[in-house]
């Protein structure tokens, strides 16, 4: 059994007794530890995909298996991090207190939050060590991005779920975010399912790269030859 595991889902949304197609039948398996990039055209499906992972939308049909649970129970056991288009940072709390938010959301899984030291090291990382202390609202939409992803990796969370994460960067610095995010993730090794509509970020990044057709819902190949790590 793997990881994560889909079986035959599909996904129609109703609107105005229209039905659109989103996800048609898919079969998918992604195993712990994995960098998986999921990529494709605009509407083919991806996000819809990534949100029924984590329980965030209900599939009309076929199973999702989070580790052998479903996706509800697996949030509630705090097994996803979701990091979304644009931060949800409260901008009058600290960097470090966003990063604690988390384990404040859900006081009542005995959790303890990490070390102040922890969330700074991972601040390090990616390049606001200096910022820990600064209001949210402070920093640009680049930084506040990068806050959003260390305190992904911060969370506890096993699995991180990525939607586009770069999508309202510049260039120049997407890249840049994309050689940060390689960094951390190998320092942390989470199960990161990644949607993107960029090639050469999937690319970067992924261990394996799930390319999804322009007739949305489905799944046209799966890039993904595994070899020893140099
Ligand atoms: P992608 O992430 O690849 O752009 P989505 O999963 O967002 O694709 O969307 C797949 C299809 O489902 C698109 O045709 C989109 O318009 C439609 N869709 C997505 N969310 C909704 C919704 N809440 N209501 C109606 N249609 C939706
Ligand atoms: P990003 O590349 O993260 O989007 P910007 O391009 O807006 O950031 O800013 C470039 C650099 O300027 C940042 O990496 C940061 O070092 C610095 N900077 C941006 N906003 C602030 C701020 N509010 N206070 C201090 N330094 C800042």
């Amino acid at each position: 059994m793997s990881y994560i595991e889909l079986t035959q889902v599909s996904k129609q949304y109703r609107r105005r007794g229209q039905a659109t197609e989103a996800l048609h039948l898919i079969d998918l398996n992604i195993e712990k530890g994995k960098f998986v990039s999921i990529i494709g055209p605009s509407g083919c499906g991806k996000s819809s995909l990534l949100r029924i992972i984590g329980g965030l939308v209900k599939q009309d049909c076929g199973e999702v298996l989070i580790n052998g649970r479903s996706p509800l129970e697996a949030q509630k056991q705090k097994q996803f991090g979701f990091v979304p288009q644009s931060p949800a940072l409260f901008p009058w709390r600290t960097v470090l207190q966003n990063m604690q938010l988390p384990f404040e959301v859900n006081r009542q899984a005995a959790e303890q939050p990490p070390q102040r030291e922890e969330l700074v090291k991972l601040l390090e990382m990616v390049g606001l060590g200096e910022f820990t202390d600064a209001y949210a609202k402070e920093l640009s939409g680049g930084m506040q991005q990068r806050v959003g992803i260390a305190r992904a990796f911060g969370s506890g969370a096993p699995i991180l779920l990525m939607d586009e994460p770069f999508s309202a960067l510049d260039e120049i610095t997407r890249e840049k975010m994309s050689y940060l995010l390689l960094n951390i993730w190998e320092s942390y090794q989470k199960t990161v399912v990644f949607v993107t509509h960029n090639i050469r970020e999937a690319v970067l990044l992924s261990d394996e790269v799930i390319i999804m057709s322009p007739r949305p819902g489905r799944i046209k190949a799966r890039i993904g030859i595994e070899l020893p790590r140099p």
